[in-house]
């Protein structure tokens, strides 16, 4: 089975198609994330009274818990259009310059992964951020001049999995910033009913908490466990997923009781026999398992911080004593 499968990052086109059918299209269908929901609505509420844009908001957090969501919410939620973009393919300063000056007034431009931005063009935000202003340099050297744009009252929402990697600047120019954290077993139960619901698809109490159980904690490996086990189902001519069904989905998609995967496996065997529960610095660690540092710092690391089954300490990734008794088998095979 591949691995993107359960993996909470990698994100190909068609699943970027499905997720947006699933999507929740106002903040009653976003699942749990009570405090959030209730800051939002009071701040698109007061935006509204005062005719004003809403504040710039900054979701933060592991992949696949809802910061695009959100976005898309409070687009809808405002009845403005909402533009999407990427810190990774705004290469330019005329990309944003081109983004900024087609914006209509009190629309949403949702940057994902904006920690990408390079600082050059992170500076053209500030402005644009604060004032409504977009300043444009022509020319260089001595005869530079700087032209400055009025721009619409807009509102920027960023979502990033690497808070660490921006600016204290941006940072500084968001309105709110919300941390999304892992979801509970109980939220992600009902998340579960609610896609299979969507995808016109039967299931039963038990089914939707198995896969819940095992779901890294994360919404999008909730819907991509949901999505093989309907295959299973539709397969085997049934038009309600049980327990059985579940279960076999599961192991084909090889995620132990404990919603862990390969990746993540390899990671606690590596910890726990190549490096004799030693702690490791992030770099030697991702190349014991031919991973980028990136993704198993934003991608598996904070899952397996959560569980307990590793802890950061100041001389690297150490196993902890909860993963080894778990997980000790795994080192001798
Ligand atoms: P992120 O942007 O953090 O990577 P997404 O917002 O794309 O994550 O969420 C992944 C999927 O999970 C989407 O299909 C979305 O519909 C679903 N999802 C996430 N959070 C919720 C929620 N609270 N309620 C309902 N669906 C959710």
């Amino acid at each position: 089975m591949d691995e993107y499968a359960t993996t909470p990052d990698a994100k190909n086109e068609n699943e970027v198609a499905f997720e947006g059918a699933l999507r929740p299209s106002n903040f009653k269908e976003v699942i749990g994330r009570k405090a959030e929901k209730r800051s939002l609505e009071i701040m698109i509420e007061s935006a509204k009274k005062r005719d004003a844009a809403v504040d710039h908001i900054l979701f933060h957090g592991p992949p696949g818990l809802g910061k695009t969501t959100f976005a898309y919410v409070i687009a809808k939620e405002l009845g403005y259009t909402l533009h999407a973009t990427s810190g990774s393919v705004i290469e330019k300063a005329g990309d944003l310059a081109a983004i900024l000056t087609s914006l209509e007034p009190y629309s949403v431009l949702f940057i994902d992964e904006i920690h990408r931005l390079k600082r050059t063009i992170e500076e053209i935000l500030y402005p644009a951020m604060e004032d409504n202003v977009l300043d444009i340099v022509i020319g260089k050297g001595p005869n530079a001049k700087t032209l400055r744009i009025d721009l619409p009252k807009f509102t920027i929402i960023g979502a990033t999995t690497k808070l660490s990697m921006l600016s204290a600047p941006l940072r500084d120019r968001f309105g709110m910033n919300f941390r999304l954290d892992f979801y509970e077993e109980n939220e992600l139960t009902e998340l579960v009913k609610q896609k299979a619901k969507m995808m016109s698809i039967g299931i039963d109490d038990s089914a939707a908490a198995e896969i819940a159980k095992r779901a890294r904690m994360t919404a999008r490996i909730a819907i991509r466990i949901l999505k093989r086990v309907r295959d299973l189902a539709t397969v085997g001519n049934k038009d309600t997923i049980d327990i059985d069904t579940t279960r076999e989905a599961l192991e084909l998609l090889d995620i132990d009781e404990h919603g862990l995967n390969r990746t993540d496996r390899a990671i606690l065997v590596s910890l726990i026999d190549s490096f004799k529960g030693r702690p490791v610095g992030l770099g030697t660690l991702a190349a014991s398992i031919s991973e980028e540092p990136e993704t198993v710092e934003t991608v598996y690391e904070p899952f397996l911080l959560k569980k307990g089954f590793i802890q950061r300490t100041n001389r690297g990734r150490q196993i902890t004593d909860k993963a080894e008794e778990v997980y000790r088998r795994l080192g001798s095979t």
